[in-house]
C-alpha cells in the first residue's frame, strides 16, 4: 500500500468548498482503487490568511508544500485583500510558489464531455485539447520587476530561453504520445502557438521548438499565431491536440478554452515541474459565490484526478492510474447521465451534491471496473 502525503491549500472564496468536494470525492477514490492511501493535510495560506496575519505564503506552508508529494491547491486571493501598494496577494503567492516549485509546465485541458453546456455549434468529433502553457518564463518572467519612469512610461521584459523553451517543446511531444490525438481523426499534432511573425522573441521560441521537434517526427508538427489560434479553438476545436505557448499567451487561451467546454467550473489545471507538482482549477475564488453552496467543484475534482495520473507517473503506481481514471469515468458519466447539475449548467445543484453524485459513480463505475 503506498501513502501520499497531501498539502492542502483550500484558500478563499470558494476554494474551501471546492476543496472539501474534492476530497469527498478522494475518499472515495481511496476506497474502491485498492491500495491508494491519501494524507491530506490542509494549510491556511491565501488572502484571508494575509489579512489575518500580514503573510500570504507562510515559509513553513511553503516547506510543506516542498516536502509533499503533491500539492493540491483550491483557489487564492480576495479582491478587498490588498497589498500596502494596492496589488493582491494572489499573483505573488502563485509566482512564489511556482518560482520554489521549479513549475515550468502549466498543464490545461480541454475536453468537453458529453452533456455538459457547449457554447459552439461545431464540434461533432468533440474537443479535447490540452493548452500547455510555460509557466516560468515569457511575460511573467517580469513578474516583481518591470519598470516605470515617473509617470510617463512603464515597461515590462518578454523572456525567452532556449532552456525554457527546449524543456516545455519536449514535455509538449511527450505528453502528445500519451495522448490519442486529435479528436477529428486520432492525429497525433503538437502545435506551437506564437507571434512570430511580429517578435523576435517569438521568431526563437519557434525555432527551438521545431529543433526539439526533429527527434518527434511520428507526431505531426505546426505552428500557428495566437490571434488566428483564438479564431481556430471556436471555429474548429476538433483539429487539435496539444498547443505549446508562452506564459501569457497561455494564460489567456486557457480561460477560451475554459469558455469553449462550459465554463471555468469545468477547467482542471496541474503545474509540472522536474521534482514538485501542484493542482489547482484553472477558477479563482468568485468571492460573489462564497458561502453559498453553489460552486461547481468539478474543476477542482479534475484537478485531483490529474494529481493522481501524475503521480501514477512518477511512482508507477497502478491503484493511483486507476483513481485518476475512476474519477475521470465518473465525470464524463455525471453529464451523459444529467440526473443533477451545477447552477453553472443550467442546474440546481449544490457543490456538496455534486460531490456526494460523484462519490456514488464512482462506487459504481469500481464494480463495473473490476
Ligand atoms: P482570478 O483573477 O483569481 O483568476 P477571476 O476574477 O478572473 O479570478 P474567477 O473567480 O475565476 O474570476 O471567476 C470568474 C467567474 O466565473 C466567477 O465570477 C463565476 O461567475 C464563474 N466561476 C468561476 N469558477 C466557478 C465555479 N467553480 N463554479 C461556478 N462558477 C464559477
Amino acid at each position: 500500500m503506498t501513502t501520499y502525503q497531501i498539502a492542502g491549500l483550500p484558500g478563499d472564496g470558494i476554494g474551501p468548498e471546492c476543496f472539501d468536494a474534492a476530497v469527498q470525492v478522494l475518499r472515495s477514490v481511496e476506497r474502491h482503487s485498492g491500495g491508494l492511501r491519501l494524507e491530506i493535510t490542509p494549510y491556511a495560506a491565501g488572502a484571508e490568511h494575509y489579512r489575518q496575519t500580514g503573510v500570504a505564503l507562510p515559509s513553513e506552508v511553503l516547506d510543506q508544500c516542498l516536502r509533499a508529494d503533491a500539492v493540491l491547491l483550491a483557489a487564492i486571493g480576495l479582491p478587498d485583500v490588498r497589498r500596502p501598494d494596492g496589488t493582491e496577494v494572489q499573483p505573488d503567492m502563485m509566482m512564489g510558489l511556482r518560482r520554489a516549485m521549479g513549475l515550468y509546465a502549466a498543464v490545461r485541458p480541454v475536453k468537453l464531455y458529453p452533456g455538459a453546456r457547449c457554447p459552439l455549434n461545431t464540434t461533432q468529433a468533440g474537443v479535447d485539447m490540452v493548452i500547455l502553457r510555460e509557466n516560468l518564463e515569457g511575460l511573467f518572467a517580469s513578474f516583481g520587476g518591470g519598470c516605470q519612469l515617473n509617470d510617463v512610461v512603464a515597461t515590462d521584459t518578454l523572456v525567452i530561453t532556449r532552456e525554457g523553451t527546449q524543456r516545455i517543446a519536449e514535455y509538449a511531444f511527450r505528453l502528445a504520445e500519451k495522448r490519442r490525438g486529435r479528436p477529428l481523426d486520432g492525429k497525433r499534432r503538437v502545435t506551437c502557438v506564437d507571434k512570430a511573425n511580429v517578435f523576435r522573441s517569438f521568431a526563437f521560441f519557434r525555432k527551438v521548438f521545431f529543433e526539439v521537434a526533429e527527434q518527434y517526427s511520428h507526431i505531426e508538427v505546426d505552428a500557428q499565431y495566437v490571434d488566428a489560434m483564438s479564431l481556430y479553438m471556436v471555429t474548429c476545436p476538433s483539429d487539435w491536440d496539444v498547443l505549446v505557448m508562452e506564459n501569457q499567451f497561455g494564460d489567456i487561451l486557457s480561460d477560451l478554452g475554459a469558455a469553449i467546454v462550459g465554463g471555468l467550473g469545468l477547467a482542471p489545471s496541474a503545474e509540472v515541474g522536474e521534482e514538485h507538482a501542484l493542482f489547482q482549477p484553472s477558477h479563482g475564488t468568485a468571492p460573489q459565490l462564497a458561502g453559498k453552496g453553489i460552486a461547481n467543484p468539478i474543476a477542482t475534482i479534475l484537478s485531483a484526478a490529474m494529481m493522481l495520473d501524475w503521480l501514477a507517473d512518477r511512482h508507477r503506481d497502478d491503484d493511483a492510474r486507476r483513481g485518476a481514471q475512476l474519477i475521470e469515468s465518473s465525470v464524463s458519466q455525471f453529464f451523459k447521465v444529467g440526473t443533477i447539475r451545477p447552477a453553472d449548467q443550467g442546474g440546481t445543484a449544490s457543490t456538496s451534491q455534486v460531490a456526494v453524485e460523484l462519490a456514488r459513480l464512482i462506487e459504481v463505475n469500481s464494480g463495473i471496473n473490476k
